[in-house]
């Protein structure tokens, strides 16, 4: 296998996927067996941070459903102030780092002060949930795009959402939305979505405790009350093949 060669490198903003251990890229299981500092978000399991060394430092910067225990800014000066501190740091971040994880963001602010840094992309919850509850984004004769938007924004409220552009029948993927369902949900009814348009709710998707919600935009705020975070919510067609396809638990 070739390699980039990446010695010069010691900062690395890895994705961790969705929950299941067992989706960790190969390349990040192998950084966070050899990070000497883990900063990381909330996980959907944090069993992962047992696969470290036995001295492996922690910071949690954990950002609950976009509100940040760490300001952002904070969170920037202390990766670039352990990339001087130590030789192998290891920003972790649920699912993909790129996929509204502000691993741009990071990378910009190490950038801008001349630090080397890779990244290591992360199965992203987007795709993945929505696979282990037996959905597939897009299905050949259903549909055949999709499309993945934040449900919520960071100054609390809903996302500045052109919800014209949402009336095609592409898959609408919701992260960050399950306290915004109620206004997700008039939202699409107005712009003429039907009542029996099929949503699921996923919650901590890929883990033991993953719980599915079916329904349609009639019923779906009144059956997911209470479900847990993370959770993430996905619209259209593609929805009824859970039916036939639900595989996992
Ligand atoms: N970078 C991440 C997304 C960060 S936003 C990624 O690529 O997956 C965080 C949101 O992702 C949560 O609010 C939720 O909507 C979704 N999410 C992450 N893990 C999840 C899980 N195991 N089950 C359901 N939703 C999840």
């Amino acid at each position: 296998m070739k390699k980039r060669i990446m010695n010069n490198i010691n900062v690395h903003l890895v994705g961790a996927g969705p929950g299941d251990i067992e989706l960790l890229t190969i390349k990040a299981y192998k950084l966070i067996q050899n990070a000497d500092i883990i900063i990381y978000d909330r996980l959907a399991n944090k069993d992962i941070l047992k696969e470290t060394k036995e001295n492996c430092k922690f910071i949690d910067v954990g950002k609950i459903d976009g509100k940040h225990l760490v300001p952002q800014d904070e969170i920037n000066e202390i990766i670039y102030q352990s990339s001087l501190n130590y030789n192998s740091v290891v920003r972790l971040k649920g699912g993909d780092p790129f996929v509204f994880g502000r691993g741009g963001e990071e990378a910009i602010y190490l950038k801008d002060r001349d630090i080397l840094f890779s990244i290591v992309p992360g199965v992203t919850s987007a795709i993945s949930v929505p696979a282990y509850a037996g959905i597939p984004v897009t299905q050949r004769g259903v549909v055949n795009s999709f499309r993945v938007i934040t449900g919520h924004k960071a100054k609390g409220g809903l996302v500045n959402l052109d919800w014209d552009s949402c009336k095609t029948d592409e898959t609408l993927i919701f992260l960050m939305g399950l306290s915004n369902l109620n206004q997700i949900v008039e939202n699409l009814l107005k712009i003429g979505k039907q009542e029996n348009y099929p949503v699921a709710v996923i919650s901590k998707g890929t883990t033991k405790e993953q719980k599915v919600i079916v329904g349609t935009l009639k019923n779906i705020v009144e059956l997911s009350k209470k479900l847990p975070t993370p959770a993430l919510i996905i619209v259209g067609e593609v929805v009824n093949l859970r039916e036939k396809l639900n595989w996992f638990i």
